[in-house]
């Protein structure tokens, strides 16, 4: 496999970092996960608008332009013969010494991975999956915006840990407030009498470009659409539950907090949004 590091292609085997990275050493850096469907790579421009708003969020000052990084993207993609797959892109602060400063950060590091996708089981999305609300929270938008993409996820992982202790594989994050954040690594949205309602950005939740795509469907299908604070008896008393993330696409939730969601099957206007997600993602980014 090729890895794309510090402006080449190298192999796997050879692709390392440095001990005195400042991404390893203090989780100072951000990255996106982005999707390549049938040698389109989904969202591009909204990914990497995404990784410059986090950039600049954290002060990282990326020495290429938006240009260069989407060829470096889809140059990795074609060095690895890929026509779907998933993409970790990772910038970190890169070699410094040891201490916070970023002052003698001079290089940061672009990290291009792109390999197959380990896809969710056929099962999530047939049956739909029942997740719980687990105690640790969303990150406190004041001690660290949640709309940074950045690489301390220790709070999710714990959140995650948490979840599979009690034999789940998804969990409801809230933030600090005591209102539906996200997932661990999914946006959350419910269905209403008809109306789809998602936690606003302001709420603790990542703006998922899943997200994103899912208001835009919703536009097409004259879903009318809130982002708004949620409860977790919102949720309870939802008619459907999704997620939507990269990776996972749009996953229908059939259990919350054993509460049984609508029937306790996948909603149908889940799976209308499938459906409408499954027919853009060839057809909405940039070709190889
Ligand atoms: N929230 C969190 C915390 C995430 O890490 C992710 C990405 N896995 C998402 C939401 C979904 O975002 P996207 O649709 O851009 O993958």
């Amino acid at each position: 496999m090729k890895i794309y590091l510090n402006d080449q292609l190298v192999d796997s085997s050879e692709a390392r970092v440095s001990v005195f990275d400042h991404g390893l050493l203090y989780g100072d850096g951000i990255f996106e996960g982005i999707r390549l469907y049938d040698g389109c790579v989904f969202k591009l421009e909204e990914h990497l608008e995404r990784l410059e708003y986090s950039a600049k969020a954290i002060m990282l000052d990326m020495p290429w332009t938006r240009e260069e990084i989407s060829n470096a993207v889809c140059e990795t993609c074609r060095a690895n013969n890929l026509e779907d797959g998933y993409i970790r892109l990772v910038v970190t602060r890169g070699v410094g010494s040891l201490g916070l400063s970023i002052k003698n950060c001079d290089q940061p590091q672009l990290i291009i991975i792109a390999d197959n996708i380990q896809l969710y089981p056929a099962e999530y999305y047939e049956q739909g999956l029942s997740i719980i609300t687990v105690p640790t929270r969303r990150c406190n938008p004041a001690a660290l915006p949640p709309s940074v993409k950045s690489l301390n996820y220790l709070n999710n992982i714990l959140a995650k840990i948490e979840a599979q202790h009690l034999g789940y594989h998804e969990a409801i994050m809230l933030n600090d407030q005591g209102y539906v954040a996200e997932c661990t690594g999914d946006n959350v949205f419910i269905i209403h009498k008809g109306e789809l309602i998602t936690p606003a950005s302001s709420s603790g939740a990542l703006k998922g470009i899943t997200r994103g795509t899912v208001l835009e469907i919703a536009d097409h299908l004259n879903i009318s659409c809130q982002e708004k604070n949620m409860t977790r008896y919102d949720v309870w008393v939802a008619d459907e539950v999704f997620l939507t993330g990269t990776a996972a696409e749009i996953v229908p939730i059939v259990e919350v907090d054993a509460r049984k969601i609508g029937d306790g099957k996948p909603g149908v206007i889940t799976a209308q949004f499938l459906e409408a997600f499954r027919g853009k993602v060839s057809l909405d980014g940039r070709k190889l």
